[in-house]
């Protein structure tokens, strides 16, 4: 596995494979790596020919009461993950190397950013749209990797796509789980023992939030308030948010359909974690 830190090593390589008519997938990731990160990795590796995973922790899309000084990091282990996942080259740069000190342009995104996790975190998806439009300039990849762990950036990087036309195809992964539920995050680790009990709750919500949904509930506001009861049992939870919202354009529905996202932002303690579900998905089993 070729390890680049600058764009120039980056560029130089992928125009060589590109020269040899290889097709190129990227996988955009903060490292600090798992299973779910590892799922797009070997999704890359299936669909294309060289795989390039990018591990940079963009402190542009933190908020100055965030958690970009701790966040964890674990470069050596993320390595050992990518190779096992068939990764050709991890792109791994200073900050420095991507944004120059006097930076003033940046990728933005409206509408769609401005529900679920936008609204509480002033400028996330801006870093977001700004590091990915990048890494899609530096590595110019025929598809690239994204986890629905992450649904609205999912629904945020498509629309991107479209509007500024990258010609890059998208491809959703599904989420990675623990074994009794909880979604694989980097952000896990903050967790207590007592808190990562606590932490089930939110995919023991999301179940039966599917469950209803396989009912044949449609409607959001109920949907929602059978979703807030169930988190409401457990003490160590402070939901920040329960919404339905449409699948593409990230705007609350009344009664919703297949394709719909079901979302949630949950406080545990200080951990602040999301989980979700698309309508029409497979339920998951826990
Ligand atoms: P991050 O390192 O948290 O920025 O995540 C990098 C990519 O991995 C994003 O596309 C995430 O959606 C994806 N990802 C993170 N956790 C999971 C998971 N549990 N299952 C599937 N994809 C994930």
């Amino acid at each position: 596995m070729i390890i680049a830190t600058t764009i120039d090593e980056v560029r130089k390589q992928v125009r060589e494979w590109k020269n040899e008519g290889l097709t190129v997938g990227l996988c955009p990731t903060m490292g600090f790596l798992h299973e779910g990160h590892a799922s797009l990795m070997k999704a890359s590796h299936e669909q294309c020919d060289r795989t390039v995973a990018s591990v940079f922790v963009n402190p542009i899309q933190f908020g100055p009461n965030e958690d970009l000084d701790t966040y964890p990091r674990d470069f050596e282990h993320d390595c050992k993950i990518m190779e096992e996942a068939g990764v050709d080259m991890v792109f791994h740069p200073e900050v420095s190397e991507m944004y120059e000190e006097d930076l003033c342009t940046y990728v933005d995104i409206d509408v769609l950013s401005e529900t679920l996790c936008g609204a509480s975190r002033a400028g996330h998806f801006r870093g977001v749209c700004t590091v990915v439009s990048k890494l899609f300039n530096i590595v110019t990849p025929d598809k690239a990797f994204f986890g629905k762990k992450d649904a609205q950036q999912l629904a945020i990087i498509k629309r991107m796509v479209r509007d500024l036309s990258f010609g890059i195809e998208i491809v959703g992964c599904p989420i990675v789980r623990e074994a009794d539920g909880l979604a694989k995050s980097s952000r896990n680790t903050y967790l207590s023992e007592d808190e990562r009990k606590a932490a089930l709750i939110l995919s023991k919500t999301i179940r039966m939030g599917q469950t209803l949904v396989g009912g044949g509930e449609r409607d959001s506001l109920r949907l929602r308030e059978a979703m807030m009861v169930k988190l409401a049992s457990e003490p160590l939870a402070s939901p920040e948010y329960v919404e339905v919202v449409d699948g593409s354009t990230m705007q609350p529905v009344e009664t919703f359909k297949e394709g719909d996202l079901v979302a949630m932002a949950v406080r545990i303690g200080d951990t602040r974690l999301i989980d979700n579900f698309f309508v029409g998905d497979p339920a998951i089993e826990i």
